[in-house]
């Protein structure tokens, strides 16, 4: 030790910044070099960005940062997907200046998949100037109230954030009002426009479903796979029309030979979780213009795909009858090859199909067959349906749901969330 402790004190915190960050508060106690060396900024710093991703860009020492708030907090970090059935939510936690914040992200208002995410502040935890942490709600009218986040078992796939002043959440002008500006804001919707009861009725349901999990939130990790570089589309979220639920958030990764779309966010018919999309990669269809607008044409083209795909591989599985493996690894094995396919085909809407006004492409890198997920009001009898997953670009496809007749198109949450 005699010969470490004689080190000049930069070479020492040098030493000391590849510790992890338990290991350098009990080294800290070993003798007096060590523990002057362990008061050096950098030593901590360095310890925050290996062990949390992040940059201490605080105004208070990254001793304390790392000690006080990450230490204990810093599981946070990240992506989250809120357990609010039907209905979920995206979440992400990041780290700024002395605190970590907790931020919702709502997708634009229907029909404009391509505007950028709604945000909206959850709750935070801050470390102040003496070195106390403070939780805080930050939803409701009223502006920072507490809070808590029950430390039950940090760094597990879970967590919890729960508001102690739920009265604060309240509109001062009354319920009705605070439905009428939830609807404006969040669904970008005016009183005209839910006069329609169908509409009234899913919109009530939804604020009155929001406002009785909004005092305790469930929290699920999300992880959002790397890209591969033979990947057609970079994994990811998007944003999609979900026809009279609006734009909904799924996340794209994939499973062999599977592009799997998952519900983050969902609705009373499909709630959230669920796999919205599935794409079958080893069916790719290429169409002209004349076959893609006859409806007829493109159930026979999808028969067709089905066909070749069991003659080629002895398979028997059918674009109807897929059913997506629960927990695959993601990305690992797939083949999605670009190699032997045109890099642009036309692309048209069917005779007889409700685009709502939406703006697509008129050409489209590659399609194939696939099935999408329907059912009942309350999730009852879910089955998948046939249809055309259309990749247009590495941020931007569409879904044709052939027997639903709709087109819904799909952009990339360009937010950074990582
Ligand atoms: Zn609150």
């Amino acid at each position: 030790m005699g010969s470490l402790t004689s080190f000049p004190p930069e070479l020492l915190a040098h030493i000391l910044s590849f510790l992890p960050g338990k290991d350098l508060a009990t080294a800290a106690k070993v003798c007096k070099a060590f523990h002057e060396a362990s008061k050096v900024d950098f030593v901590w710093q360095r310890c925050i960005h290996r062990e949390f991703g992040v940059s201490c860009n605080s105004s208070l020492s990254p001793r304390e940062v790392y000690t006080k708030l990450l230490h204990n907090y810093g599981f946070l970090l990240g992506t989250w997907q809120i357990e609010i059935k039907p209905y979920g939510g995206l979440v992400h936690v990041k780290f700024e200046n002395n605190k970590l914040l907790g931020l919702q992200y709502g997708a634009p208002h229907d029909p404009h998949v391509e505007w950028p995410m709604m945000v909206k502040e959850l709750f935070h935890v801050m470390l102040d100037e003496e070195g106390n942490t403070t939780i805080s709600c930050l939803q409701g009218p009223q502006g920072p109230h507490k809070g808590q986040i029950p430390l039950l078992n940090a760094s597990a796939a879970r967590f919890m954030s729960k508001c102690c002043c739920p009265d604060l959440h309240r509109h001062p002008q009354g319920r009705e009002r605070e439905f009428l500006e939830w609807c404006r804001e969040e669904m970008g919707m005016s009183e005209e426009d839910i006069m329609f009861q169908h509409m009234q009725e899913l919109l009530f349901m939804k604020f009155m479903i929001i406002n009785q999990y909004q005092f305790c939130y469930v929290y699920k990790k999300l992880t959002i796979p790397p890209h591969l570089p033979d990947q057609l589309v970079a994994p990811g979220l998007f944003k999609g029309t979900y026809g009279s639920h609006g734009l909904e958030v799924v996340l794209l990764t994939y499973d062999r030979n599977y592009i799997h779309c998952k519900k983050i966010t969902g609705d009373p018919n499909v709630p959230a979780s669920q796999l919205s999309v599935l794409v079958d990669t080893k069916k790719p269809l290429i169409l002209d213009e004349e076959q893609q607008v006859d409806p007829a044409e493109l159930a026979r083209a999808t028969e067709e795909a089905d066909k070749e795909e069991e003659e080629t591989n002895g398979n028997s599985a059918s674009c109807n009858t897929n059913q997506p493996q629960e927990g695959g690894a993601s990305g690992s094995d797939h083949n999605v090859s670009q190699q032997h396919l045109p890099q642009s085909q036309p692309f048209a809407i069917p005779e007889g199909f409700r685009e709502r006004g939406i703006n697509y492409p008129k050409t489209c890198k590659m399609r194939f067959c696939g099935t999408g997920l329907i059912a009942g009001h309350g999730f009852t009898s879910p089955s998948r349906t046939p249809g055309h997953f259309v990749v247009f670009d590495n941020n931007n496809f569409g879904f044709l749901w052939l027997e639903l007749r709709s087109l819904s198109v799909y952009s990339r949450v360009m937010e950074n969330l990582d």
